[in-house]
Parts: C-alpha cells; structure tokens; sequence
C-alpha cells in the first residue's frame, strides 16, 4: 500500500485554510515525498481532485513506475507546455512554493493568463517533519550504518593522518556498509580547526595530544542520518574535560527533557541554559539541532533565531550542542533521535567515549 496518497490528502486538507484550490509543487524534496517520483526535474500540480506529475522525455517511463498515484503530464519543453499543464487546475487559485522558485521561473508563470498565484513559505515541510513507521526504518538503517563508521574512528586515527584521509576512509566505511550517498560532505576537523563547526577536511595532519571532531551522515532509501562525535588523540588536558563535560551535560539534559508538546525554541534553551552556568553560553553559537528525513536539514529547527514551533510526536530530531573557542578547538556532540510520546530515543547510538589513546 503506497503512502502517497494519504500525504496527498494531508495536503488537501490544508487548502481551505491557505486559500488555495491548487499547489505546483517545484522541490525537488517534496515533490519526491509526495508521488515517489525521484527524477532531477519535474513539477506536481495538485488539485482537489487530481494529482498531475510533470516531467520531461528523460523521465517519462521511470515517472510512470515511481509515481502510478500520478496522472503524467508529458513536458515537451515547449513554451505553450508549462500554459496547458497550469490549464489543468482551471482558473483556480494556485499556490507555489516561494523558498524554492527562481524569480525567473515566477516571472514566467506569473505572466500566464487564467490562475491567480499565492506565495506560500514552508507548505508541504511541516507535513513532511513527521515520520511515518517506514520513513522510521529508513532513518534506523541510515543512523546504524552512521554508527557502524563512528567505530571506526579509533582504530584509523594516529599521528600523521590528514583530515581528508580520515574523511575518505569514513565515507568509504559508509558507502560498503549500504550507503546510498553521503547525507552531507563528512566533516573530519582536527586540533584548532574543530572550533570551525562546518569545517572541510583539508590536509592537516594530526599531531599527538589534538581534537578529532567527526560530524558524518549516510543516507540510505533517501533518508539521511546525522552525528557527531569529539575525540581527544592522546591525554586530555583539563580544559578540553571541561568543556566536553559541559557539552555532554548539555546534549543529555535536552535529550531527557524533550518531549512532544514542547516549544523548539524552549528546547533549544535547555542545553544553552547548561552551558551558559558553565560559563561558556557566548560560544555556543548555532541552534541546539534540527528536523532530519529526506533532506539533511529540514523542519523542525530547534533554534532561537527560528520561528518557535511545537515539538510533535514522529519529529525525527537532531540534539548538538557545542562549545566552541577560536584558536583552541571545539567540541560538540550530535545524536539524532524520534520524539515518542513520552519523550526523545535516540537511533544513534555511538558511544561518547572521549579518549584516543596515542598509537
Ligand atoms: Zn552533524
Ligand atoms: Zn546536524
């Protein structure tokens, strides 16, 4: 049984309420929650009665497999194609995906005779910030094969290893273990360079007594998964205790706290709160984490910078607190976990086990 048209119903049911008789559909992300059709191109106009997928010849037969719960509009690429395919929602009242049209392509559709457009922000992300039970088992394998590399790191880490070789062997680990992709470019960052929390792996090699932060995902039946762990290659001096003391204090009173009903930005307080006591809340400068499924960030953002949302059950959620100092390094630990009705699991399970030994 296709879950498709139950999303596509979820959708309708939210028409009234935006004011919209219609939704074209231009993300790729989306359009691929909603019909199953993987294609790099094509668009979904969605009516209250029927659901058209539009895609160009590359794409026919594989649009007509991935997406029977779609009627196919044949895109011939022609300049009248992108007219008829509006034409088939009637003179209605067409809602678009403004995070994720060029102003070119509004232009365009803009100026064609018929429908009147409505911007609509963050249409089809929240519906899509839920997870259903097999959305579920994706995310599981994606986070075990995640896991599965973090083991790893031990054993490849020694003195004279750059960054990028660690990377590789991390994505090459991921990629043998069933990983259809890389959810996101492997962060390896060693010594100060871990105070830069999206480094790029670089040619840095690794001296006795440094940082090692790894911040990796794999992506398995299009769903992505997302951790961090921080390691000390050799024996830690005090303040590196401290701080990954803090961090992991931090990461697990969010963990245990969360629940479903919860504000995210209330949530993003919870481990900022810890830190802040620890005398360090200035260099923790991101959001406490972020929603997780087919798209690496996606909705919820558990951010004070972000519109607050309620916590809900079946919200797939990252919890990364981090402390960061310029010049001497950063720690931060991530996991990713399912918000459940009493509270947070988490589907990464990597230990927290900070210490290297030297080799
Ligand atoms: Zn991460
Ligand atoms: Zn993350």
């Amino acid at each position: 049984m296709s879950d498709f048209p139950a999303r596509i119903d979820a959708l309708r049911s939210r028409f009234s309420a935006w004011e919209i008789d219609a939704l074209l559909v231009t993300s790729p992300t989306n359009r691929l929650w909603l019909s199953g059709f993987a294609g790099s191109a094509g668009s979904l106009l969605i009516t209250g009665s029927h659901a058209i997928l539009s895609t160009d010849s590359r794409y026919w037969e594989q649009a007509a497999l991935q997406a029977p719960d779609f009627e196919l509009f044949q895109d011939g690429r022609r300049p009248a194609d992108l007219e008829s395919f509006i034409q088939r929602a009637g003179s209605a009242r067409i809602g678009v995906e403004a995070n994720h049209m060029t102003l070119a392509d509004g232009e365009t559709l803009f100026a064609l005779k018929g429908p009147s457009w409505k911007l609509l922000a963050d249409a089809v992300e929240p519906l899509r910030a839920i997870k259903d039970p097999g959305e579920l088992e994706k995310m599981q394998a994606a986070a075990s094969i995640t896991d599965s590399a973090m083991a790893q790191v031990p054993a490849l880490v020694q003195t004279g290893i750059s960054e990028s070789e660690l990377a590789w062997a991390l994505e090459k680990h991921m990629r043998e273990a069933g990983a259809e992709k890389l959810a996101f470019e492997t962060i390896v960052a060693f010594g100060p360079h871990s105070a830069r929390p999206h480094h790029r792996p670089g040619d840095r090699r690794l001296s006795p007594n440094e940082i090692v932060l790894v911040d990796m995902g794999a992506a398995r039946y299009g769903y992505c998964s997302d951790m961090t762990r921080t390691f000390f290659f050799g024996t830690p001096d005090e303040r590196f205790q401290t701080i990954f003391g803090a961090v992991l204090a931090a990461e697990q009173a969010a963990i245990e706290q969360l629940r479903p009903g919860y504000d995210s930005q209330a949530g993003h307080a919870l481990a900022a709160d810890v830190i802040a006591a620890t005398g360090y809340g200035e260099y923790f400068g991101h959001g406490l984490g972020h929603g997780v499924g087919l798209d690496i960030h996606e909705a919820p953002f558990l951010s004070p910078t972000r519109t607050a949302v309620t916590l809900e059950r079946g919200m797939t959620i990252t919890i990364e607190p981090g402390i960061y100092l310029p010049g001497w390094g950063g720690v931060r630990i991530e996991d990713l976990g399912v918000l459940e009705h009493d509270g947070l699991r988490c589907i990464s399970t990597s230990p927290k086990i900070p210490v290297i030994p030297l080799s």
